[in-house]
Parts: C-alpha cells; sequence; structure tokens
C-alpha cells in the first residue's frame, strides 16, 4: 500500500499544533489528514442568500446582512450590561445586541466598516434587532467562504473551549484542503462516472464539506455514498467470487435412500412449495464441486428444521457426517428430540452435546463421532470444542444464526480437511438491501410461505389497569385445553432484579390460578439446565397450563398446543423479539393469541412498535418496521459482520444506489478478480486501507 498525504499525522495541519492533535484524536478519532477529509457535516446552514435590511420582516427564521457600522453605545452596567451596534445598508438600519463578550466585539467592530452578519432578529415594540449575530468583516473573501451553505460539525465542549466548534473545524477543513485539493485521487474507474454521472472524487469531497448550493451537494452527497457502497459490494464478492471460484466442496451427486425414503415415509406431512424450492436451491449447491455458503431465510414457523434435516440426510447419502449447531441448550436439545423422532426412524445415529453433558457421557459420543459411526451431531456451541472431532463432516447447519458470533462459526470449518457445507438459518428476515449488504457473500434462499393450515395469530394490546380481562382471557382459553405463555423481558444489567419481577410475576399468576385446577412451570436464566429442561418437558407433555420465563424462551421452542403468547412490558422489547415471542404460538390448528401488556403511558417508540405488532404478522413487514424507527446501525448483525462502515449512505433509503453499485462491483470484478489492472488500482488501495486485515469471513458466516 502506497503512503499517501492523507496518513499526514493530523498535527502538521497548519492551526493545529500537539495539543489540538491530542483532543482531536480523543474526542473525534481524527488522527490523520485522511480522517479529517471523512469528517462530514451532519447538517447545513443556509446562507445562500444575502438580504437587505428591510427585508427583515418576521422573527422565525435567519437572515444574513451586510451592514455598515454607524453606532456603539454600552448601556448599563455590571451583569446587566449590554452593547447596542447600529449597522445600516442602504435599505434602513438595525441594531445588533450583545450581552456578553463585549469587549471583545468592542474591538472587533470599527464604524465605518461593513460587516457580513447572520442571525436571527427578535422583535421588540415592532422594532427589530439580532442578539448574538454571527459577524465578520466583510471582503471579497468572507463573502465566498460565509456565504452558500456553510457546514455544521459536531464538535464537543472540550473542542470548543480550544477554538474547534463548528466554524473552528471548518477553518481547518479550508486548510487541509489549501493542502490536499490537488492530490485527492479520483478512484472510481472513468466509465463507471460517466455512465451514472458521478462527480470527480476531489470535487465530491469540497462540495461536501462546502457545498455551492443545493444541487452541487445532492451530487457530492449521491457521489459519496455510491463510491462507499461500491467499496462494500466489492469487498463482499470478492470474498464469495473467491471461495465459488476454489471448487473446493464435497460433491453430493447422490440423492439417495435416506432421503427418499424420508421424504416418501417418514415425514408427517408434505411439503410446502417454499420448502421444496429452497431445497432444489441447496441441492443445486450440493451437486457440484462448490462449498455452499447459504442462508435460509423463513419466517418464525415456517419450517426451517425439517429442511435442514433434509439436506443432512444428502450429506449422508453421500456416505458424510451432518451436525446442527443453536444457539441455546433448550433450543439444541429441542431439536435433538425432534429430529431424533425421524432418525429413529431410518436408523441413523444420533447424540446432542451441550455444556450440560457430562464427560463419561460425552466419551461413547466422541468416539463414534470420530469413528465415524455417529451420523449427525445436535449441539451448542460445545460442538466447536476442540475435542469435538468428526470422521467426515460433509455439512454444518446452523440455526439461528444471530445469535453466534463470526468467530464461532468460524471454527466450524476447521473440522474437516474439506470445509464443510455451511446452511445458515435465520428468523430474523432482513430486507433485501440490507441482506445483499451485510450477507453480500452468501446466498440466499427464503422460504416465504407458512405450512397449511395456520391461522394468523390475533395480536392484542392491553394496558396494565386491563390486566383482569387478560386474566379472564386466559382461563377461557385453558378451559378448552390450551396451554399459555407468560413472558417477562430481561435486562442485561441486572439479572436479580429480572428474577425479582419474575418471581412477583409468577406469584401473582399462582394466586390467580391456584392448584389443584391450574399448575405453572418457570423458566430462567439462572435455572441449572436440567431444571430448565425439566419444566420444559412437563409444559410440553401438558402437565402444567402456563410457562412463566424470560426471554429464554424466545427462540425455536416448539408446543403446538400453546395458543397464548402474553407478553409482560411489552413496551421494552425490541420488534425483532417480540415477533420471535409471538412465533412461539400459532404452531398448531388452533387460533391463537398474543396479548401486548404494557404500562398505562409508553413512549411513541414503544407505541409505534406496539401498533406494528397489532397490525401485522409478516416477518418482513415488521423488519422494515424495525429500521424505520431504530436506523440500520443497531441491527443485530451489523456489528459483527465486519463490514466496511458506511458513513454516508444509508442501508434503507439508497437500496437504488446500493443496487447499481452491486451490479457495477459485479462486472468490475469478472472482467479483474483481483483487482490487478491499473484502471482498478485506486479501488484496490482504498480496499485494502479500509480492510487492512481482513480475515477471509466469506468462509465463515
Ligand atoms: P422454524 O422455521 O421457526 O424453525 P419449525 O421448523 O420449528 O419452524 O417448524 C414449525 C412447525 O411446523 C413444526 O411443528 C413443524 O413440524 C411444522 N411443519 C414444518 N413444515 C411443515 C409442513 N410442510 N406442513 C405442516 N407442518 C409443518
Ligand atoms: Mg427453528
Amino acid at each position: 500500500m502506497s503512503s499517501s498525504i492523507l496518513d499526514t499525522d493530523i498535527s502538521f495541519l497548519r492551526g493545529v499544533g500537539p495539543a489540538k492533535a491530542q483532543l482531536m484524536k480523543a474526542d473525534l478519532s481524527i488522527s490523520t489528514f485522511g480522517d479529517l477529509l471523512y469528517l462530514f457535516p451532519f447538517r447545513y446552514v443556509d446562507r445562500s442568500k444575502i438580504n437587505t435590511i428591510n427585508e427583515i420582516r418576521s422573527d422565525d427564521h435567519f437572515y444574513q446582512i451586510i451592514g455598515t457600522v454607524v453606532g456603539m453605545q454600552t448601556i448599563g452596567v455590571g451583569r446587566g450590561m449590554r452593547l447596542n451596534v447600529s449597522v445600516q445598508d442602504r435599505s434602513g438600519s438595525i441594531d445588533l445586541v450583545w450581552f456578553q463578550g463585549i469587549k471583545w466585539i468592542k474591538a472587533l467592530l470599527k464604524p465605518g466598516d461593513s460587516y457580513l452578519i447572520f442571525g436571527k432578529p427578535s422583535s421588540f415594540n415592532g422594532k427589530y434587532s439580532i442578539v448574538h449575530p454571527d459577524i465578520e468583516v466583510a471582503n471579497e473573501q468572507s463573502i465566498t467562504l460565509s456565504t452558500g451553505l456553510q457546514p455544521v460539525y459536531s464538535s464537543t465542549e472540550k473542542l470548543k473551549s480550544k477554538g474547534l466548534d463548528s466554524r473552528g473545524l471548518a477553518r481547518l477543513m479550508r486548510t487541509l484542503f489549501e493542502e490536499i485539493a490537488s492530490r485527492i485521487e479520483e478512484i472510481i474507474p472513468d466509465d463507471i462516472l460517466q455512465q451514472y454521472r458521478l462527480l470527480p472524487r476531489a470535487h465530491a469531497f469540497w462540495n461536501i464539506h462546502f457545498p455551492q448550493n443545493n444541487y452541487l451537494l445532492d451530487q457530492a452527497r449521491r457521489r459519496l455514498k455510491f463510491e462507499e457502497l461500491l467499496l462494500v459490494q466489492l469487498d463482499l464478492l470478492k470474498l464469495k467470487l473467491k471461495r465459488t471460484g476454489l471448487g473446493v466442496g464435497h460433491a453430493f451427486p447422490v440423492v439417495g435412500e435416506m432421503f427418499n425414503k424420508c421424504y416418501s415415509e417418514v415425514l408427517p406431512f408434505g411439503l410446502t412449495n417454499a420448502q421444496k424450492k429452497v431445497i432444489r436451491e441447496i441441492r443445486k449447491d450440493l451437486y457440484g464441486q462448490k462449498q455452499m455458503n447459504r442462508l435460509l431465510q423463513g419466517d418464525v414457523g415456517s419450517g426451517k428444521t425439517i429442511v435442514s434435516f433434509l439436506v443432512m440426510l444428502i450429506a449422508i447419502d453421500n456416505g458424510f457426517q451432518a451436525c446442527l449447531m443453536a444457539p441455546t441448550e433448550i433450543l439444541a436439545q429441542q431439536h435433538y428430540v425432534s429430529i431424533k423422532k425421524l432418525a429413529d426412524q431410518l436408523d441413523l445415529s444420533i447424540a446432542l452435546i451441550t455444556g450440560s453433558v457430562p464427560q463419561s457421557a460425552r466419551k461413547p459420543i466422541l468416539a463414534s463421532l470420530e469413528s465415524g459411526e455417529l451420523k449427525i451431531l445436535i449441539g451448542t456451541h460445545a460442538l466447536l470444542e476442540e475435542v469435538v472431532k468428526f470422521n467426515n463432516l460433509g455439512i454444518a447447519v446452523i440455526d439461528e444464526q444471530h445469535r453466534f458470533g463470526v468467530q464461532q462459526r468460524a471454527s466450524l470449518w476447521s473440522k474437516n480437511s474439506i470445509p464443510p457445507h455451511i446452511l445458515v438459518m435465520t428468523a430474523t428476515p432482513i430486507p433485501r438491501t440490507l441482506a445483499m449488504t451485510l450477507y453480500g457473500d452468501l446466498d440466499v434462499s427464503i422460504i416465504d410461505e407458512l405450512p397449511p393450515g395456520r391461522k394468523p395469530i390475533q395480536t392484542r394490546h392491553f394496558k396494565d389497569a386491563q390486566r383482569l380481562i387478560v386474566f379472564h382471557f386466559m382461563k377461557t382459553q385453558i378451559a378448552l385445553g390450551r396451554q399459555v405463555y407468560v413472558v417477562y423481558p430481561l435486562i442485561d444489567e441486572s439479572e436479580t432484579l429480572d428474577l425479582k419481577h419474575l418471581t412477583e410475576g409468577f406469584e401473582a399468576i399462582s394466586r390467580e390460578f391456584p392448584l389443584p385446577d391450574f399448575a405453572i412451570s418457570m423458566v430462567h436464566g439462572q435455572l441449572k439446565p436440567a431444571e430448565k429442561e425439566y419444566e420444559m418437558a412437563r409444559f410440553k407433555k401438558g402437565e402444567t397450563q402456563i410457562m412463566v420465563a424470560t426471554t429464554v424462551i424466545e427462540v425455536g421452542v416448539d408446543v403446538p398446543n400453546a395458543s397464548v403468547m402474553v407478553i409482560e412490558n411489552a413496551e421494552r422489547f425490541g420488534l425483532s423479539q417480540l415477533h420471535q415471542l409471538r412465533g412461539r404460538v400459532g404452531r398448531g390448528a388452533d387460533q391463537s393469541f398474543c396479548l401486548l401488556m404494557t404500562a398505562d403511558k409508553i413512549s411513541p417508540d414503544a407505541k409505534s412498535r406496539i401498533e406494528t405488532m397489532v397490525r401485522t404478522n409478516n416477518g418482513f413487514e415488521i423488519a422494515e418496521a424495525d429500521l424505520e424507527i431504530r436506523g440500520p446501525g443497531d441491527l443485530s448483525g451489523t456489528r459483527q459482520s465486519g463490514m466496511i462502515e458506511l458513513k454516508m449512505a444509508n442501508l434503507l433509503t439508497d437500496g437504488p444506489i446500493l443496487e447499481a453499485a452491486r451490479n457495477k462491483a459485479f462486472e468490475i470484478l469478472t472482467q479483474d478478480p483481483e483487482l490487478k489492472l491499473p484502471v482498478n488500482s485506486g479501488l484496490k488501495e482504498r480496499l485494502e486501507r479500509l480492510s487492512p486485515d481482513r480475515k477471509d469471513w466469506s468462509r465463515v458466516s
């Protein structure tokens, strides 16, 4: 990587020096010229218009005038002192007023000189004045520099005290441009610039900081967004092409006995068309020599588990082993139970490994895994431990992907000399644009249909004051033979507080639903795995009618007879979590209900989440709404995705630019996979700069 003037330490910029440099580093993470260049304004003040004084007719917006000082007067003493400065232009006159910094202003202003003045007028007795305006000597330079759209940078109190308020930063930015303007090199090839009519790079940077007008500001933004998204897509697609181009992967040419037998004799139901479609897509991957890395998205209850089982059977039919990794003990356990039912009918050996499986029980499992006798291993991240050695792992299925970190997934790869095929399943649907970016290197399959006969879950909102109605409703459902979940939020910071809420809730419900007519289970994070399992099993068998729990039951738990989900303090949950929880009911043929309990007063955001839940059952719609309410920044997954950070583009609103950038990235890499051509050298260098020590993530997600 060649060094560049943009790597120059910020303390070498005129007007900075060591003290300011240190502060800029601490408060703004700016340590080089390049960092400063990328400090984008967060808004602009429109100073493009210069008014005459007689145009000042309102006190609700800002005016900019050029006026000559015709009088100055200090009024009052001590704290009550103020400075009145009269200025005039050809159209009239107005008073400027200062209560602070009087000495400094008096020294600055000279009667007879002209000043550029910007501020918001206030009116008193029908007469306008401007309090504490921005003011500077009017000359050719100040009129070009200070008019137009003015950048506003975010600053901190400390920076402000050192003169680095927004204006101070703008001043530094100008100095920076004096140093580097001619050295900002284009990195996007010419033909692309022309095709999309993109501003040249240097021009775009100048106009993002000092836009001449709104049009140029828009163009600068568009150019920089395109560049950013092009780099992101190049980054992701490069990894993907590398992976698919390598030809390392087990080929599974056979659809054999196990798959066919399961399909025709064992499955208790016919697959939905969507399930068939994704199995075909996966089959195609497995048939060839390329390693599969596929994301399987499907709303809660869409039947991903059975798809993953059939896919595992393909591996087994071809002489390989398969594993399934789940994020929690409960979920792993449940997968084990439901898959074992099918596997037993096929005479397939299957085992479960979790943190709570004792060493003595593990030994034989590990031995038969290594000998190849054991065909299917289900587990939590305990699967990743080094002692877990496969004979020949053909496919690894990862359920509920967002719970696992990238690193954990990485270790699955090393479980075989030829990396296994990877199928990642997630029930957190994400909008297409986001999927394209986050999983740009993965292939995506979507199950967009629920098994037949499901009645859409009815969702209602209740306030605490209406609790009796909710209890009554629970009783009628239980009388019909149904079961009920009551879920309490889990706050990370305070496990003990959660437990208190939960226990209180449990007691209240126990009073309302007393023995011997009712039996209640309780599950929370502080129970031992065996205790959890015991309670879950009781509920599943129908021995208890109510399950009081924290969000430990959020993922995957499957009790078809449960038809009511009561979510306490629903205002404290995020949308995707609410959707996941709701997905625990509606799994059987009965009409199911989700009751969202909230405090009487809730925040507007919470209200909008609850309304979304009441309005729709569609996971994709909910994901879109979630993005709108929260913004894409803190969606689960973004941070751990290892994606290049976006400073300008917005994944929610910049879909069309993203799509164009993705197409171009694909074209570029088709012609020049390693970015070796001179025309692509700028892109290559910028990519290396943005992700210098990028691991080969395509191999792991
Ligand atoms: P998820 O996609 O949320 O993991 P599951 O795989 O747990 O969903 O499936 C939810 C329920 O639907 C399970 O009880 C499963 O047996 C059932 N199921 C899956 N596919 C079908 C189908 N094609 N027809 C009927 N029921 C199905
Ligand atoms: Mg599932």
